[in-house]
């Protein structure tokens, strides 16, 4: 049996508008990026909230592609809804709308058989609940978790508290400044790696992403894509991307998670290819590892006087 890989976060229906076409009532939120990437190269486990009028088609994309839904809860009421719109250039958006329905009231519960898993990502959640999911699980291996802004200022000392009792906090660069109160982006991550986290995983958006630990730093660009459909869920898919990645290869050294990186970064630049999930639903094993070779090609280069 393979080690368990949970994720805790939003599901939702998302309705988003590019210069390239929208969609409505969408399958979205950060579980489903996350697991829908990871899927491909680790079964993944998640746990959620749907409303009653969330599609069964939706869930059945996720089972499909061997997900555990043993931990998504069905309530009375309205699904998680977002509605965001994105610029000319994709590079920032609007959010026109964030329906919360049941989402309001969730209170994650790990289904017993999801208590051993050694791998766990929290999604951008209230950190009080991302503290009630660690009293739940039983000895991970190695824990990462996401926040937002929303959270920063809202529940600033929770999140700090939550901060010593994860591995790895994964934010994109305006949270870590937001959270670190410094504009300097290696200043912030060694900020944060003084309130606990043995490692920061940074995302830059189109300039790509950091890992930061104390002595070292590792960046992976971003992928040189000529077409970008729909931008959303991008960290979601890395999230999803690098913890599979270690969860397949069951090896939390320094190497491997730079491996995790390109994985990440991979699955990110798969995901903005179409909209929504719909490129990553269908994405082969074949396909991933080509991306990562392209982004080893991309960065590879010999010194003076080598071969
Ligand atoms: P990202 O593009 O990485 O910010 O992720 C976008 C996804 O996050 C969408 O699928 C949304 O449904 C979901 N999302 C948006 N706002 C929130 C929120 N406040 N809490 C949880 N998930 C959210």
């Amino acid at each position: 049996m393979s080690v368990g890989l949970v994720v805790v976060g939003s599901i939702a229906l998302d309705s988003v508008i590019t210069p390239f076409g929208e969609t409505a009532d969408a399958l979205g939120g950060a579980a489903v990026f996350f697991a829908m990437a990871g899927a491909v190269l680790h079964p993944v486990q998640v746990v959620g909230v749907v409303g009653s009028d969330f599609p069964e088609a939706h869930l059945e994309k996720l089972a499909a592609r061997g997900v555990d839904l043993a931990g998504v809860e069905r309530q009375q009421g309205e699904s998680f809804r977002w509605k965001a719109r994105y610029s000319y250039d994709l590079n920032s958006r609007e959010t026109l709308e964030t329906r919360l329905g049941v989402f309001a009231h969730f209170q994650p519960r790990i289904p017993a058989k999801f208590r051993d898993a050694k791998f766990v990502f929290l999604g951008n959640i209230d950190p009080a609940l991302q503290l009630n999911v660690l009293d739940q699980v039983k000895q991970p291996t190695l824990v990462a978790c996401d926040t937002m802004n929303y959270w920063i200022q809202g529940k600033r000392d929770l999140l700090l508290e939550l901060l010593r009792h994860i591995d790895i906090l994964m934010v994109n660069d305006s949270e870590a400044r937001e959270l670190s109160g410094d504009w300097n982006i290696y200043r912030a991550a060694h900020w944060i790696l003084g309130r606990g986290p043995k490692m920061v995983v940074i995302k830059q958006g189109d300039h790509g992403a950091l890992l930061v630990d104390p002595e070292t730093i590792f960046k992976v660009p971003a992928y040189p894509l000529q077409d970008v459909f729909d931008p959303t869920g991008a960290g979601d898919a890395f999230a999803g991307g690098f913890m599979a990645y270690v969860a397949r290869t069951g090896d939390v050294t320094f190497p491997n998670l730079r491996r995790a990186m390109v994985y990440g970064s991979a699955m990110g630049s798969l995901a903005v290819e179409a909209f929504g999930v719909q490129r990553l639903e269908q994405v082969t094993l074949k396909e991933v590892r080509g991306r990562v070779k392209a982004f080893r090609d991309l960065v590879h280069f010999s010194l003076d006087g080598e071969e």
